[in-house]
C-alpha cells in the first residue's frame, strides 16, 4: 500500500493508473477509521482496480467552536487497518498544502440541501465538505467515490454537486454500519463518556420505533416528528439539535408521509454531537 502526503505526486500516480484503463474508487475520510469506513472500503474494492483511501480532518468543514483540535486522530492504526483491507493506496496531505494562504477559491451548492439540517446547525459546513471533495476528486480522478448513508444529508449534497458541475464520476451510496447494540459507527463515539455512550442508543430507538409507527399506518409527519423527541427525550442527557422528516430526494418539507422520507436526528450528549437517520419508504 503507498502513502502519499503531497497532492503532486498522488495526481501523477493516479493519472498512470487511468492511462492504464484502470477503473479508480476514492473513499474520502477523516480517519480514526472503524467498520463502517472499512464497509467503504471493501465495496470500493468489489467495484475497483484501484482504491484509493483519503484521511484528511477538514478544517473548513468545522466551525469556530466546533471540535476540530480534538476530533480523533491515529494515522498509525488507520495505514494498519488499511493495509489489511489490501487499499492500494492512502492520501494524507497536509492542511496547509490543501489549502495554501492565498486560497480563495469554493464550491458551494447552494438551496434547501444545504440550509436544512446540518446546514442549520452548521452554518458552512457544507462548503467545506464540497470545496474539499472538489478537490479530492480532481487530485485522485476517481470514477467512483464511496459514501456512507450515514451522513445521509452530505451524500445528497455531493450528488448535487456532481450533477450541476458536471463531475465525470458517480457516487456508491454505502449503508450505515451499526455497533452490535444499534449505535451507528462514529469516529466521534470514542468520546463518549459510559453513561452518555448507553443514553445514545436512543438515537436508532427512536428512527426503530417511529419506522413502525409508519408502517402500521401512521402517515402523519408532524405526528412522529413528536414521537422521535419524546422517546430522545427520555434520555436525561440528550439534547436535541434536530429531530425532522424531509422528502428523502430533495429534503423538501412534507407533512403527509406519501413518498420516500428521510428521518434524520442531531443529538448531543455533552460536547459529543451524534447523527443518525433512517430511510422510510411507504
Ligand atoms: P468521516 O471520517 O466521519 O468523515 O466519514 C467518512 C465516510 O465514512 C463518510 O462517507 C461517512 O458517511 C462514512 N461513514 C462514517 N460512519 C459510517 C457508518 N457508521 N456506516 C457507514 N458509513 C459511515
Amino acid at each position: 500500500m503507498r502513502i502519499f502526503k503531497e497532492i503532486q505526486s498522488i495526481q501523477n500516480w493516479c493519472k498512470e493508473h487511468k492511462l492504464q484503463g484502470r477503473k479508480i474508487g476514492l473513499v474520502p475520510t477523516m480517519g480514526y477509521l472503524h467498520e463502517g469506513h472499512l464497509e467503504l472500503v471493501r465495496e470500493a474494492k468489489r467495484h475497483c482496480d484501484i482504491v484509493v483511501v483519503s484521511i484528511f480532518v477538514n478544517p473548513t468543514q468545522f466551525g469556530a467552536g466546533e471540535d476540530f483540535e480534538v476530533y480523533p486522530r491515529d494515522f498509525e492504526r488507520d495505514t494498519s487497518l488499511l493495509e489489511r483491507e489490501n487499499a492500494d493506496a492512502v492520501f494524507a496531505p497536509t492542511a496547509e498544502e490543501m489549502y495554501l494562504s492565498d486560497f480563495s477559491s469554493w464550491v458551494e451548492v447552494t438551496g434547501e440541501i444545504t440550509t436544512k439540517l446540518c446546514g442549520a446547525s452548521r452554518p458552512g459546513h457544507f462548503r467545506g465538505v464540497t470545496t474539499v471533495c472538489a478537490k479530492l476528486f480532481n487530485i485522485c480522478l476517481p470514477d467512483l467515490a464511496f459514501f456512507g448513508q450515514k451522513d445521509a444529508q452530505q451524500v445528497m449534497v455531493l450528488e448535487k454537486m456532481l450533477t450541476d458541475l458536471n463531475f465525470p464520476l458517480q457516487i456508491i451510496r454505502v449503508p450505515i454500519v451499526r455497533e452490535a447494540d444499534g449505535l451507528a459507527m462514529s469516529s466521534r463515539n470514542v468520546c463518549l463518556d459510559a453513561e452518555a455512550r448507553e443514553q445514545a442508543l436512543v438515537l436508532n430507538r427512536a428512527l426503530g420505533q417511529a419506522e413502525r409507527a409508519i408502517k402500521d399506518g401512521e402517515r402523519d409527519a408532524a405526528r412522529i416528528k413528536v414521537l422521535l423527541r419524546e422517546i430522545i427525550e427520555s434520555s436525561p442527557r440528550a439534547e436535541i439539535d434536530y429531530a425532522e422528516i424531509y422528502d428523502a430526494y430533495d429534503l423538501a418539507d412534507i407533512q403527509q408521509i406519501d413518498r420516500k422520507i428521510l428521518m434524520a436526528l442531531a443529538v448531543k450528549f455533552g460536547k459529543t454531537r451524534l447523527i443518525d437517520n433512517r430511510l422510510v419508504e411507504v
